[in-house]
């Protein structure tokens, strides 16, 4: 298996977290050994491409993937947050979650109009982080180039949820 295979094949697999019947992946052991952590951030750094400006995650995986792919390619980073942690929201959306709602919020500034944005995110499960993420970016006037997840759980459908977004995931299950 190539490096990148070996890494995606830390991935663990909890099963019933956060709630019963569901199948956790845990990227831990992944995040902790160096070499693996490594091949992800280049192979995520080739699934981005070039024609981007600046990097957008979510909270807090996402982050420590953009984190480490910033650096690397020379990219600004804007951080979307959890409801009650920006002094200045740009931007809200509310969306659904399997069992209940989820808010995320864009800090002023982060992305500007005409911006062309990567959003990055570990795992891309029903799509909603994402889509609600589109949407954020989006009502600031940026344009969105694609999203690049490490682990996609095809089952939960999410590209039906991402219409016209191209969706390059590291591994699909
Ligand atoms: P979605 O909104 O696509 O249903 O869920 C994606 C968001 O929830 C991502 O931000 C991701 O971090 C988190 N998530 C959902 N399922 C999993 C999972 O099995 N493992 C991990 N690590 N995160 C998950």
């Amino acid at each position: 298996a190539s490096t990148l295979d070996a890494a995606l094949d830390l991935i663990a697999e909890i099963p019933d977290f956060p709630e019963p019947g569901v199948l956790f992946r845990d990227l831990t052991p992944l995040f902790g050994d160096a070499e693996a952590f490594a091949a992800v951030i280049d192979a995520l750094g080739a699934a981005v491409g070039h024609d981007v400006d600046r990097l957008v995650a979510v909270e807090a995986r996402g982050f420590v993937l953009a984190a480490a792919l910033g650096y690397a390619r020379r990219l600004g980073v804007a951080l979307v947050r959890k409801p009650g942690k920006l002094p200045n929201v740009a931007g809200r959306v509310d969306y659904a979650l399997e069992y209940g709602q989820a808010t995320l919020e864009l800090p002023v500034g982060s992305v500007r109009e005409g911006q062309r944005v990567a959003i990055v995110d570990d795992v891309l499960a029903t799509g909603g982080t994402v889509a609600a993420t589109a949407e954020l970016v989006r009502s600031a006037g940026a344009v969105i180039t694609g999203v690049s997840v490490v682990l996609e759980l095809a089952d939960l459908g999410a590209r039906k949820r991402l219409p016209g977004l191209p969706v390059h995931a590291l591994r699909t299950v």
